[in-house]
């Protein structure tokens, strides 16, 4: 790999050569037939991965665009939606919501843990909630939503489920085929983006519509958006030779390599790949005496939000192990200083989590701590994908 630093940040994550020298081929005209096939290719296969009966849209943008985007083609001014949040990515469709004069009720866990399904299911019997939301890893606290629970009670009172997939599509189970319980159970609208599962870098908002989510969207007159209304970009994602916006060329041939790159990985692979990630690098700092904000159980396979044992300062860990050539982030909001976080996701590989978990051992006896590196890679290697 060309990269010189391990980047094991909850996105952007690493990039493999292959897609880095997509990256650099030759910009074409966004008309030339010999993009537009690759552009179509990149949408067919975001579809495959999704299994999704309705329209993709890939287009210019972060993940937060594809939040916006999801929201006000659904949802109108003065129509409530309920927030099931587990963290601050959660939190961010309270103020998307309130920049479009959607209501919006929030069910808020304690950080660390999933919302309780009964408060759900009460909330949901108040009724009127035009669609509901859902991260599904939150990026701030390493907790996993259970769609399994989730999706048949918001179905069940009719609302839209709507799921943010940043820091999950294509490595936590995500299938718009899928019926939860019920037949017409789906989930209705998935979004994501280019740099964290899909190990492309930043730049490429995703957003997955079924035909309920789409028929939401012609019930609403005028949506309060140009560029990220969706009827603008439909004839487009069915033709791609189409002009709306120009795409950002480049960027659409390196995230076509990356589908390519998860399809041939295959989605079943890829979702056994992550949870071994996730048990192995929990496991093996667990015996550092670093814990994780998350209980196992309810742990995302994506990333990790690990506490400081006593006595580690975390500008001084980090920088530390950024020497070393690793790159952790630091913990959100009111876990600032108190933890940090480590993604173990998309074109991340096992070997590179091993020497992650050396380095963090290492770095932890140089700031004074009596800790076995030895003892956390043999932790590491037994929850590792070879023995899953
Ligand atoms: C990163 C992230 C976002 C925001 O995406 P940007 O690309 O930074 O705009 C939203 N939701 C989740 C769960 C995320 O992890």
């Amino acid at each position: 790999m060309r990269n010189k630093e391990m980047l094991l940040i909850p996105g952007p994550t690493p990039v493999v050569d292959s897609i880095y020298d997509a990256l650099a081929e030759e910009t074409r005209s966004h008309t030339d037939p010999r993009f537009t096939a690759i552009y179509k290719s990149a949408i067919e296969k975001t579809k495959e991965m999704l299994k999704t009966d309705g329209e993709v849209f890939v287009i210019s943008g972060s993940g937060t665009l594809a939040m916006e985007m999801a929201l006000v083609n659904t949802v109108q001014a003065g129509e409530k939606i309920l927030i099931i949040s587990q963290g601050f990515f959660g939190d961010r469709f309270i103020k998307i919501a309130e920049a479009f004069g959607i209501e919006a009720e929030v069910l808020q866990a304690e950080w660390g843990k999933q919302v309780n399904p009964s408060d759900v299911e009460e909330k949901l019997a108040e009724g009127n909630f035009k669609a509901v939301t859902i991260t599904h890893a939150d990026t701030s606290t390493g907790v996993v939503a259970d769609l399994d629970v989730l999706v048949p009670l918001i179905k069940k009172h009719g609302a839209l489920v709507i799921l943010d997939g940043v820091c999950a599509t294509a490595a936590i189970e995500e299938d718009m085929g899928k019926s939860y319980g019920e037949e017409d159970a789906k989930i209705d609208v998935i979004l994501t983006g280019s740099q964290k599962a899909i190990g492309v870098p930043p730049g490429i908002a995703i957003v997955a519509f079924n035909k309920t989510a789409l028929a939401a969207r012609e019930q609403i007159k005028r949506v309060p958006a140009y560029y990220c209304d969706v009827n603008n970009w439909i004839p487009i994602m069915q033709d791609p030779s189409k002009y709306f916006a120009t795409p950002a060329v480049n960027l659409i041939y390196a995230y076509e390599e990356g589908m390519k790159l998860v399809l041939a990985e295959g989605m079943e692979n890829r979702y056994k790949r992550h949870a071994a990630f996730g048990k192995a690098v929990r496991s093996a700092l667990a015996e550092y005496g670093m814990k994780a904000l998350a209980e196992e159980e309810v742990a995302a396979a994506t990333l990790s939000c690990i506490l400081y044992p006593e006595g580690i300062n975390d500008t001084e860990f980090r920088a530390a192990l950024a020497k070393k050539g690793l790159v952790v982030a630091g913990a959100l909001a009111h876990l600032a200083g108190k933890a940090f976080r480590i993604g173990h996701m998309g074109n991340t590989t096992e070997e590179m989590l091993e020497t992650a978990v050396a380095l963090i051992g290492e770095t932890l006896v140089e700031q004074g701590l009596d800790v076995s590196t030895e003892k956390a890679l043999a932790r590491f290697k037994e929850f590792s994908l070879a023995k899953a």
